[in-house]
C-alpha cells in the first residue's frame, strides 16, 4: 500500500449522523498514476444510505431553526479549516484522482470559496412584501429550506463538486447526504472530518461511500424524506435519476455533460486564444465538463493558430501529479484511456490529421500524450462526444454564421468559449450561443460569484452566485387578511 503522508485526514468509512461507519466489506481506492493501493474503504449500500437520509431528516428541524448568522459562523469555521488543510487535502486529492498538485490546491481553494460564499449568502436569504389587491390584506413572501438534500457527485472534482452543493444546501438551512464517486471517496470523507471539527451538528452533513451506485442512488432519489436531489455526472445517468425523482416529484438540479465549442475568429488575439485553450482544454488532463471539446477556428487563421498551439502543447509536461512540474496527470482509469484511443482512431480513419501526440505516454499506462488533431469534421464521433482526455480536435469554419451553427449543433448546452476583438461580433455571439455559460476571450470561467449550469441536455439549476440558493429554498406566501 502506498504511504500517504496526509494520513491525519484519511477516513475509511461513511460518515453518518456524526459517526464513522465500519463494515464487513471494503473497496479499494487506487492511485491512477501508479495503480498502487491507497486505502481500503468500508462499503456502504442502500441500508446505510437510508440511515443517512433519516439522520439528515432528524437533524433538519434544528439546523433550519438556527439563526442564519449561526449557520454562517459554523460554515466560516469549516471554510477556514479547509484552507488550513489545503496542502494535505490537495495531496490526498492528487493521490486518488491524479490531477497535478497545483491544480489540486486550486480545487481545494475553489471548493472552499463556495463554502465561504454561501456562508455569507446565508445571511441574505431575503423574502419580499408585495402590494396586496385590497386594503385589508398584506402579502409576505418568505424563503424556506426545502428539507433533506441528497447528492451524487463525480470523480473529476472530488472536493469542489461536493463543496459547492453542500455549501448552498447548508446555508439555506437544508441538511445533506452525498454519495461521492467510488474512485475518489477520500476527499469527500476528509471534508466530512473537517465539517465535524468545525462543529457542524451531527446529521447535517453525511457522506455515504460505496460501489453500488445504483442501489444507493435508488434510496437518494426515491426516499420519502428526501426533498431535493442534486447530481453532477453524465447525461445518461442524469436522465435515469431524473426519472427516479419524478415519482416523488422531488426538486432536481442536474449538472450533466457538455460539448463545449471554443471558437477562434480571424480578428482574435491568437496568442491569448492559445493560452485560453490550454487552460480550458488541458486542465485536469481534459477531464472536466466545461473543457473545450470542439475547437472551431476560422479558416484564414487556422494554420497560424494550429502552429502556435502545437508549440505551446509540446511544452506541457506529462507525469505523476505529485511531481512538482507535472501539468498533465493520468486519466482516471483504463476505460477512460480506451475511450480516448477509440475516439482518436475513428477521427483519423475518417480523415483527421495527427499534428502532435496521439499515444499513451511513457509516464504510465493511464497517461495520454497531449494531442492536437486537425481536419476534424462535425460528423466525427470526437466532435459529438465528450472526449474527457487531453486531445484538442480542431475544425475550421468560414463565416460567423457557420461558426454559430456549428457551435449550437449539439444536444448539450453547458459552456462555450469564443475569441474575438470585434465588439459587434462579441454581442452577436453572446446572444446566439445556446449555452448556460459563455467565456468571451477567457478560458476559465467558473467561480463562486457566478451561476454555474447548463441549458438543453446539459441540465438545469445553477450552482454558485446569489442565484445558487434558489434551488435549495421554496417560496412560501403568507396572506394576512382581516386587517
Ligand atoms: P462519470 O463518467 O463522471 O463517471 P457517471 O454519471 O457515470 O459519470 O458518474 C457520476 C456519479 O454517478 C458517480 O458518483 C457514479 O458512481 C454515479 N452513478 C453512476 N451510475 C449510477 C446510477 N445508475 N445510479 C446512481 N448513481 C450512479
Amino acid at each position: 500500500m502506498q504511504q500517504i503522508s496526509c494520513s491525519a485526514l484519511i477516513r475509511q468509512g461513511s460518515f453518518i449522523n456524526g459517526a464513522w461507519q465500519h463494515a464487513e466489506t471494503s473497496f479499494k481506492v487506487v492511485n491512477p498514476a501508479s495503480q498502487q493501493l491507497l486505502a481500503q474503504v468500508a462499503t456502504a449500500g442502500a441500508a446505510e444510505a437510508e440511515q443517512a437520509v433519516l439522520a439528515a431528516d432528524h437533524a433538519f428541524a434544528g439546523w433550519a431553526a438556527q439563526p442564519a448568522a449561526k449557520r454562517a459562523e459554523l460554515m466560516q469555521r469549516w471554510y477556514q479549516l479547509v484552507m488550513q488543510h489545503q496542502d494535505d487535502l490537495a495531496r490526498l486529492l492528487t493521490l486518488e484522482q491524479g490531477k497535478p498538485l497545483a491544480e489540486a490546491k486550486g480545487e481545494i481553494a475553489y471548493g472552499a470559496s463556495y463554502i465561504q460564499w454561501f456562508a455569507e449568502e446565508a445571511k441574505r436569504l431575503y423574502g419580499d412584501t408585495i402590494p396586496a389587491p385590497s386594503a385589508d390584506k398584506r402579502i409576505i413572501v418568505q424563503r424556506q429550506p426545502v428539507g433533506v438534500v441528497a447528492a451524487i457527485t463525480p470523480w473529476n472534482f472530488p472536493n469542489a463538486m461536493i463543496a459547492r452543493k453542500a455549501a448552498a444546501a447548508l446555508a439555506a438551512g437544508c441538511t445533506f447526504v452525498v454519495k461521492p464517486a467510488h474512485q475518489t471517496p477520500l476527499s469527500a470523507l476528509a471534508l466530512a472530518e473537517l465539517a465535524d471539527q468545525a462543529g457542524i451538528p451531527a446529521g447535517v452533513f453525511n457522506v455515504v461511500v460505496g460501489t453500488d451506485a445504483k442501489a444507493i442512488g435508488e434510496v437518494l432519489t426515491r426516499h420519502a424524506r428526501v426533498a431535493k436531489f442534486s447530481f453532477t455526472g453524465s447525461t445518461a445517468v442524469g436522465k435515469q435519476l431524473i426519472k427516479q425523482c419524478a415519482d416523488g416529484v422531488k426538486r432536481v438540479t442536474m449538472e450533466l455533460g457538455g460539448n463545449a465549442p471554443f471558437i477562434v475568429f480571424d480578428d482574435a488575439d491568437l496568442d491569448a486564444a492559445v493560452q485560453g485553450l490550454l487552460a480550458s482544454k488541458f486542465r485536469n488532463a481534459g477531464q472536466t465538463c466545461v473543457c473545450a471539446n470542439r475547437i472551431l477556428v476560422q479558416r484564414s487563421v487556422a494554420q497560424a493558430f494550429a502552429d502556435k498551439l502545437a508549440i505551446a502543447v509540446t511544452q506541457l509536461k506529462v507525469g505523476d501529479g505529485l511531481a512538482g512540474d507535472s501539468q498533465i496527470g493520468p486519466l482516471i482509469d483504463a476505460n477512460a484511456v480506451e475511450k480516448v484511443v477509440q475516439l482518436q482512431q475513428q477521427a483519423l480513419s475518417a480523415g483527421a490529421t495527427l499534428l502532435l501526440g496521439g499515444k499513451i505516454d511513457q509516464a504510465g499506462t493511464q497517461f495520454y500524450q497531449p494531442t492536437v488533431l486537425t481536419d476534424v469534421s462535425a460528423a466525427m464521433e470526437i466532435a459529438k462526444q465528450e472526449i474527457f482526455g487531453p486531445v484538442a480536435a480542431i475544425q475550421t469554419f468560414d463565416s460567423e454564421q457557420d461558426a454559430i451553427a456549428l457551435a449550437n449543433n449539439t444536444e448539450y448546452g453547458l459552456a462555450a468559449y469564443f475569441y474575438s476583438r470585434d465588439i459587434g461580433r462579441v454581442f452577436r455571439l453572446a446572444q446566439a450561443l445556446q449555452f448556460g455559460m459563455v467565456g468571451i476571450n477567457d478560458g476559465i470561467i467558473s467561480n463562486a460569484a457566478a451561476p454555474f449550469g447548463g441549458v438543453k441536455q446539459s441540465g438545469y439549476g445553477r450552482e454558485g452566485s446569489h442565484y445558487g440558493l434558489d434551488d435549495y429554498t421554496d417560496l412560501k406566501y403568507l396572506c394576512l387578511g382581516g386587517l
